[in-house]
This record gives structure tokens, sequence and C-alpha cells, in this order.
């Protein structure tokens, strides 16, 4: 059965692309189980690499008829060890590693790093993670040419890897020139969401922003927070960004692990407040890197993010260097189908949110949803040209299947990050009439499965405006299936 389909979990999903499925059928596979979004992640590879991701990607798209949306996530000011002498290297506790300035080290327990300020930043007492958090390190003594460090949790360490500094403030500005090059390199390949990492302050989602509008690009920009002074800056983050990623990889590592759980909630529900489209990502489901099926931790978690609010869940190596690549995407779309069908609250009016859009598409879009609601319509069609009427219906919650069609193809593609939405692309549509034919003519192809079959008799709701796409919507009309 083709995409979009009325079956699909309302929760979308963001898949990373890397060797486990780097080639147009393993991506095309991929989107049949029902990825949404594709990440390319810009900390590992070239432009050139990037480029050929994304030809695969546009390849499996046109194969498999779906618009799907793709992601790119800039590495931002991610700082790394330089090359060891000796690989792996351990560190046993209450020895010592030294930083020392430069990009090749000399001798074993003496490490460089990727950042030129690091030994005058550092200041004693501070705190060095390494290995994903694994190896701790205490700043004991610094001088001008290196900063000697004591081993407080032991383990290996390897060339490259990425140094983490909870809460000490560096001044490493908020993207690198790599970033820039591959913001740029986004804005001109239709590229649909920027990620920038390691965000700090609002002012750093800015300076993607205002890059990304030089270049005339629209694509959504996406805050991933994981540092300790983006919590602190939360709701001015939130406030700037188009959409949000609660980056648990990082932040679990950047604050007290024991944190991430009320971390995530707390964001997920600043976004919901700012009606802003958030990701909870990394590790939901890690065991699935070497095993076809999860663990119950995992299935709980993902579920979890799904009823905390998220609008769609991420997998990283699960996809990219796991074995069970279409498994783990298969395996994420029946949790959050069980989730939403016998968990998620019905909707209700989202009393208190701040709402952006304007207020007749809020009015009527919320009103399109309680008509569908009232009367047990399978199904709402929504005509749209920028995707904003479809986000109102998504905020709402509602379990109605919803179609939001467009006749501007990167609005389609955006689509793909909200809950709930299915995104179609319609190059012209000539009245309401003819939209509800298109909508129609796909509903009734849906193969029954789950009793999601669209019959004769059951009501569509349709959510348009009198020039049908083109501007503001102002009718909602019920139409019967013949
Ligand atoms: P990353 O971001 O995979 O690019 O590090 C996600 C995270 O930190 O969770
Ligand atoms: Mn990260």
């Amino acid at each position: 059965m083709p995409r979009p389909r009325l079956n699909e979990a309302r929760t979308k999903i963001v898949a990373t692309v890397g060797p486990a499925c780097d080639s147009v059928s393993k991506l095309a596979e991929l989107i049949e189980e029902g990825v949404d979004v594709f990440r390319i992640n810009s900390a590992h590879g070239t432009i050139e690499q990037h480029a050929e991701k994304l030809a695969n990607i546009r390849e499996a798209s046109a194969l498999t008829g779906f618009p799907v949306g793709v992601l790119l996530d800039l590495a931002g000011p991610k700082i790394r060890l330089g090359q060891l002498v000796s690989e792996p290297m351990f560190c046993p506790l209450g020895e010592y590693l030294t930083f020392v300035r430069g990009t090749v080290s000399t001798r074993p327990m003496e490490v460089t790093s990727s950042y030129p300020r690091l030994i005058d930043e550092l200041k004693i007492g501070d705190r060095v993670m390494l290995a994903d958090g694994t190896v701790a390190l205490e700043v004991e003594n610094v001088t001008v040419d290196n900063a000697v460090c004591r081993i407080v949790a032991s383990g290996e360490i390897r060339s490259r890897q990425g140094i983490n500094l909870p809460g000490v403030k560096l001044s490493v500005s908020a993207m690198l020139r790599t970033d820039i090059e591959n913001a740029i390199w986004a804005a001109q390949n239709e590229i649909d969401f920027i990620s920038l990492s390691f965000v700090r302050t609002p002012e750093d989602v800015r300076s993607l922003k205002d890059l990304l509008n030089s270049y005339e690009c629209s694509a959504l920009v996406i805050a991933k927070i994981e540092k300790p002074e983006a919590l602190d800056n939360l709701e001015r983050i939130v406030m700037e960004a188009d959409g949000v990623m609660v980056a648990r990889g990082d932040l679990g590592v950047e604050i007290d692990v024991a944190e991430t759980p009320v971390a995530q909630k707390r964001i997920i529900a600043t976004c919901k407040q700012f009606m802003k489209p958030v990701i909870v990502a990394t590790q939901m489901l890690e065991s699935m890197h070497h095993s076809s099926r999860p663990t119950r931790a995992e299935a709980s978690d993902v579920a979890n993010a799904v009823l905390d609010g998220a609008d769609a869940c991420m997998l990283s190596g699960e996809t990219a260097i796991g074995e069970y690549p279409r498994q783990s995407v298969e395996m994420m779309n029946r949790i959050m189908r069980k989730t939403e069908e016998r968990a998620l609250p019905a909707a209700t009016a989202s009393q208190g949110v701040i709402d952006p859009a304007n207020r007749m598409t809020h009015a009527v879009a919320r009103a399109g949803m309680e008509v569908a609601e009232a009367i047990g319509s399978k199904l709402i069609a929504i005509a749209t040209h920028s995707g904003g009427t479809a986000w109102v219906k998504s905020n709402t919650r509602s379990l109605i299947p919803t179609v939001a069609v467009s006749d501007h193809l990167a609005s389609v593609r955006r689509m793909n990050l909200f809950w709930g939405i299915e995104p179609m692309f319609c190059e012209h549509i000539e009245d309401t009439q003819h939209l509800i034919e298109h909508v129609t003519r796909w509903a009734k192809d849906q193969i029954e499965e789950d009793g999601t079959l669209v019959m004769p008799g059951d009501t569509i709701v349709v959510v348009s405006g009198s020039d049908v796409i083109a501007n503001a919507n102002n009718v909602i009309s019920v139409h019967t299936i013949g």
C-alpha cells in the first residue's frame, strides 16, 4: 500500500541515514515502513557525501511516490579529541590526563582537542567528560601550555571522540566554518529542516536563521537542546526556533542522566505552549542495533514520548549503522500506533496556547476538528498552501486521520513533521468538489486493516477556503462518501 496511508502512526518518525540504509532500495523500504523525515548527520562525511545521500533520498521518494522530508543536522560547536598516540587508550582511576596545545599528542596520557582555546578557558575544578560520559575528569591544574586533569571515572577513549564540558562557559561560536558551509549547501538544495547542535542561546538560533534568510531559504530551524545553558534559556530558544529536538545523547552527559526524563517533559511542554513541533531523539530503540526486538524499557520510552506530546521520535544508529533498520522503523511505528489508539486522551480545546497562526485559520481548523469528532468522521481533509491550517489541527491532537493537500511541494515535505497530518501534493485544485474527489479516491483505495477503511456512508470533513487553497480557510463542509 503506497503512502500516505490511513492507518499510519500519527506521531512522526525521523530516521538517520548511514551505511545501514545507504541505497535507494533500502531507503524506499524505510519509507514504506513509515519514515517521514530522513536525517543527514553532518558530523559524519563531506558535502559530496551529503549530496550523495540526498540524491538517494530523492530517488527513493520518487520511487515510493511519498514526499519524504529531509533534515540536515549541523554539528555545531562540538569539541573533539585529537589523534591519540595509542588506540584505544585506557584512563585508570586516580591517574592524570593532560590536555596540551596543538593537534597531535606525543606521549600516552597526553591529549589534544579540536578547540584551540580550550586550555585558556578551562578552570581548576571544571568537569570534562569523554567517551559519552563514561570517562570523567576534573581539572586540577592549568598552566599556559596545558591543563592537568585527574581521572575520576575510568574507561577507554579513542581519537576524535566528543568532549563534553558540562557547565563550562566556552566562548566558542554557535557555528563553525563547516556548519556554515553545510547550511549554505542545505539552503541551495531544498533541505526542509536544519537542526543546530549545542544551542546555548536564542541568538545562536537567530544567527542560523539570518544566514538562511540571506540565501532566501525557508527551511525550518530546529534547536537541539543538549546543554544546561539551553535549559536555562529554554522559553526564549523555543520562541526563536521553528522546532526543537530533545537531544538526549549529549543532554544525558551534560546534565545528570537522572534529570533527563523530567527535562524531556519540560522541553515538550514548553514546545506545546508555544506551538512548536518537537522531536525526541537518541537511544529510543538502542538495543535494536543488534537485536530484532527492543527491550521493554525501550518500548516504554517510545510510548512515553508519545504520551508526553512529542510530534516525532528519532532513530539514530538504529537505522544508520544497525543490523535491523527496517525492523526498528516498523517497531517504532507499531508502538506509536498502539499508544495513540489506546492511551492518548481525547482531543480537547488547547487552552492557554500561545498561537502565532492567524485567528481565522485557528478558529476554522479547530471547528473542523470539533465537527469531525462530533459526527464521528473517518477523515479530515485540509486544503493548505503553507501548512499553517494543518499545524493548528495537529495541535488539537484529534486522532481522526487528516490529509493536508497543498500545491506547494516544500510545504508538503515540511508537514512530514506535523503530528497526525498526512501530507499530499496536488499541483492544482480547481474547487472544493475537486478536492473532495481527490481525497475520496485516495481514501477508497485504502485497504482495510484495523477497521480504518472508509466506507460508503462515512463522512469526511473538508476545511478549505473560498479559493480552496490560496487564501485563508473559511469554509467547513461535510461530505458523505457515495
Ligand atoms: P547527535 O544529536 O546524535 O547529533 O549527537 C542527538 C543527541 O545528542 O541526542
Ligand atoms: Mn548531540
